[in-house]
């Protein structure tokens, strides 16, 4: 148990993630849309026909939607805008979702916010 523990505190402890790789391009992603604050790329475990993940270049404590503070306002409006943008790249933006998982009740995996964007198919309600 201590050293689930162990391994739940250091998954979100604010260490590096897989996506500061993503980020420098030490590991290879498929880009779909990219500015100076967020980087947006295809999943690698795609869930739908169009699943993109916008993230922040800059964590800056953003390890999960349920650390943000005040400070973070602009980021996150600028997330949400940037997701709009990937819809519209991707063709669906007349009908797509956009999804925050925030903590391990939620099944978040890797802490640096991302925004999942799914789409290309009828989406079911509730989620799982
Ligand atoms: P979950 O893993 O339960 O979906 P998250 O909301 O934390 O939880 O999502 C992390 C997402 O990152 C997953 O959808 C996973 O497929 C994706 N992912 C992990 N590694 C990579 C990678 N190298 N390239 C693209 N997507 C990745």
């Amino acid at each position: 148990e201590a050293a689930a523990r162990a391994v739940a505190t250091e998954a979100n402890s604010g260490a590096p993630t897989i996506f500061d790789k993503i980020i420098s391009k030490k590991i290879p992603s498929t880009i779909v849309y990219e500015d100076e604050k967020v980087l947006a790329f295809r999943d690698i475990n795609p869930q739908a026909p169009v699943h993109v993940l916008v993230i922040p270049k800059l964590r800056d404590g953003l390890t999960e939607l349920g650390k943000a503070e005040p400070r973070h306002e602009d980021i996150l409006g600028h997330l949400l805008h940037a997701s709009k943008i990937v819809a519209e790249k991707e063709g669906i933006v007349d009908g797509f979702r956009v999804v925050i998982n925030s903590g391990a009740t939620a099944c978040q995996s890797v802490y640096h916010l991302h925004l999942h964007v799914l789409g290309g198919r009828q989406m079911k309600w509730p989620p799982g």
